[in-house]
């Protein structure tokens, strides 16, 4: 499976498909990633709250795929960014995925009423001089928030994974990050099934054009709109079905009505605010 990949700052690519693993069970997270490493994903989205790092750390070293094949994300959850605490966490993660080190390594949220979200960008900046991650960016951040770690450290992340989606495009944030060169992760890619975007008439018509579903329509929105992306299926024909999205193209006329579904005032949103989030 050639998904093409997307150059951080960190001069590392990353597959700019993947799969995430948000409310894989523990128990169900091996089979579900080797299914998913079976059907040809190379990159892997968990994070220390998703409690199932060993899930895909069992999958990995059963799967026998080069390490240097496999892009594997994992984030450090909010009630662990004060002090040193980073650095304990980042080491559990890795204990737990079997890995010596990360690709990406993301702060959750930055929780502003903690304020420990500098505290968290500065260790993570540690935590790649160590080699313990590659590349380091965040998750949920505002522009306010980047601004703030940029000004205070000097070291821009590699990208914002944000809720994305047509009915939340959050093009404040999206044209921040262009500016500077980090790259947009969507989360909730397919509006977490929460927002009916399959059953949205540019979707469905875009779908029945190319003979693809509308999940496959809406990533393939989110890649030519230059989003890393990671839909998240145990099913392993939707995994499947997620992955088989390059033998087509959405037209600009498509790609242009899909954007339109953004109803503008932030009612598409599906999950928390990142400034109510603490
Ligand atoms: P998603 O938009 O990927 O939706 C997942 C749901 O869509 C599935 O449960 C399934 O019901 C449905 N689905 C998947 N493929 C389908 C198909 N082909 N046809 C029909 N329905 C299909 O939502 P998500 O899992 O929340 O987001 C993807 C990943 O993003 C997560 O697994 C996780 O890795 C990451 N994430 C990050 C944050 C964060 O705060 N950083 C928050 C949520 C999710």
């Amino acid at each position: 499976m050639n998904v093409p990949t997307v150059t951080l700052n960190s001069g590392y690519e990353i597959p700019q498909l993947g799969f995430g693993v948000f409310l894989v069970p523990a128990d169900e997270a091996e089979k579900a990633v080797s299914e998913a490493l079976e059907v040809g994903y190379r990159h892997i989205d968990t994070a220390a709250i998703y409690r199932n790092e060993e899930g895909v750390g069992a999958a990995i070293a059963k799967s026998g795929i080069p390490r240097d094949e496999l892009f594997i994300t994992t984030k450090l959850w909010n009630d662990r960014q004060a002090g040193e605490e980073p650095h304990a966490a980042i080491r559990e993660s890795l204990d737990k995925l079997g890995l010596d080190h990360v690709d990406l390594y993301l702060t959750h949220w930055p929780t502003p009423e903690k304020d420990t979200y500098l505290n968290a960008w500065q260790k993570l900046i540690e935590i790649r001089d160590a080699g313990l991650s590659r590349s380091i960016g965040v998750s949920n951040h505002l522009p306010e928030h980047l601004d703030r770690l940029v000004a205070e450290t000097g070291v821009v992340p590699a990208v914002d994974q944000i809720e994305l989606h047509p009915a939340h495009q959050q093009a404040d944030v999206t044209a921040w990050a262009e500016q500077r060169g980090v790259k947009i992760e969507s989360w909730g890619p397919l509006g977490q099934g929460k927002y009916p975007l399959f059953e949205n008439a540019a979707v469905a018509a875009a779908a029945e054009a190319h003979g693809k579903s509308p999940a496959q329509v809406v990533i393939r929105w989110h890649l030519q709109r230059g989003f890393i992306v990671f839909p998240k299926s145990v099913r392993r024909e939707r995994m499947a079905q997620n992955l088989d999205v390059f033998d087509f193209e959405l037209t600009a006329d498509e790609v242009r009505a899909i954007d339109a579904i953004d109803p503008g005032d932030g009612s598409g949103r599906v999950g928390s605010h990142p400034l109510e989030f603490n």
